[in-house]
């Protein structure tokens, strides 16, 4: 028979198997809406490094040799997570948390690799949020775009783009010079007022905490009045409902200041709205496809092949981001925890995709 013809029906007959299949892979990889287009153009993209690809599969089959699995194949006798055992031996901290070594633990919760999981977080979005900004070409009745990402310019930017400054572009705060502490006053009373207004819980202590919370990005529209919390999460995808749960947790998040925004929008009559739209990817390149569409025409960016384009490029980014956390903990677990943390890769550079010298997730160069 022509290989190609076999292919294509061994394809289908994998196809078909998938759906009475009832496993944990069959379930995962037949999830609908969930960007699995893009799985195996992952797989197939000659520019990542073979090895690469292989853990990622691993990771999608459910046969990535962490300690859960190990045990399952009876290489091992114990789940716990080897890397936060030897960091809290090096540390000489006596119980350590008891942790179980699964791949979600080592892609999301091990806390000894917060630091790179924190680079790759924002290296992951700041190239989708500068995807988003370069490509909002939406126009309003002035001709002028209709968008605007003021935090989304520089580090610098997005620390100084706190509720303080997002008030100030709205006309509901005034930023007087240091030392001019009022008005500092007068904005504390107003969040407690708010808070009292509505029966939400809230001590002086937080006050701080909720001054100081900035979402990851921020979007604009002067003309509608509409300024828009942009929020990026990275998380594990088992569960089915995994993405659900986060778009809730992060509306929880910032419930009270967008109530806070419009409270005091509504009382001073200034007729600025505030919202908040999420990003959610899966670890193992899971993305809701539509809603990712929507959420990206929605801040502007109108054709049609280039919301594709950026869905490609943050799937692409994140499957190789998975891989790169892999690399840590292996690197971790063999090394001095210390030297390796000291040694991450910051967010620019993963964003500069700068990250050859590592040799994580490119091909080395053909010599
Ligand atoms: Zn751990």
């Amino acid at each position: 028979m022509n290989p190609t013809v076999k292919k294509r029906i061994d394809l289908q007959v994998l196809q078909q198997q998938l759906k009475v299949h009832p496993g944990s892979k069959a379930n995962f990889l037949t999830r609908e809406d969930s960007s699995r287009d893009l799985l195996g153009k992952f797989h197939k993209d000659r520019s990542v490094w073979i090895w690469a690809r292989r853990r990622v599969l691993q990771c999608l089959s459910y046969q990535f040799p962490c300690a859960l699995q190990l045990k399952q194949w009876g290489i091992l006798n114990d789940v716990k997570c080897r890397l936060c055992e030897k960091y809290y031996k090096e540390k000489n901290i006596l119980d350590p948390p008891d942790t179980v070594e699964s791949v979600g633990h080592i892609q999301c919760y091990c806390p000894v690799l917060q630091l790179p999981r924190i680079a790759i977080h924002h290296g992951i979005w700041r190239e989708l949020m500068f995807s988003i900004r370069k490509s909002s070409t939406e126009l309003n009745d002035d001709s002028e775009p209709r968008w605007l990402f003021p935090s989304a310019l520089s580090p610098e930017a997005h620390a100084e783009w706190g509720l303080y400054k997002i008030l100030e572009y709205m006309g509901l705060h005034e930023i007087l010079p240091p030392g001019a502490g009022q008005n500092r006053a007068k904005l504390r009373k107003d969040i407690e007022e708010y808070h009292t207004a509505y029966a939400i819980d809230f001590d002086d202590s937080d006050i701080d905490t909720f001054i100081a919370r900035r979402p990851d990005g921020l979007a604009f529209d002067k003309e509608k009045k509409l300024c828009v919390f942009l929020e990026y999460t990275r998380a594990m995808d088992t569960n089915e409902d995994w993405a659900e749960k986060k778009e809730q947790e992060k509306k929880n998040r910032y419930s009270s200041h967008l109530g806070f925004i419009n409270h005091l929008s509504h009382r001073e009559k200034s007729g600025w709205k505030a919202s908040q739209t999420n990003f959610t990817t899966g670890v193992r390149g899971s993305l809701n496809t539509n809603q990712f569409l929507t959420r990206l025409e929605s801040l502007g960016v109108k054709n049609k092949n280039t919301r594709e384009a950026i869905r490609n490029r943050t799937v692409h980014k994140t499957l190789s981001m998975l891989d790169m956390i892999l690399k840590f903990f292996f690197i971790a677990s063999n090394f001095k925890t210390d030297w390796t943390l000291q040694n991450l890769p910051g967010p620019t550079e993963i964003v500069n995709k700068n990250m050859e010298r590592f040799n994580l997730h490119l091909q080395p160069p053909r010599l």
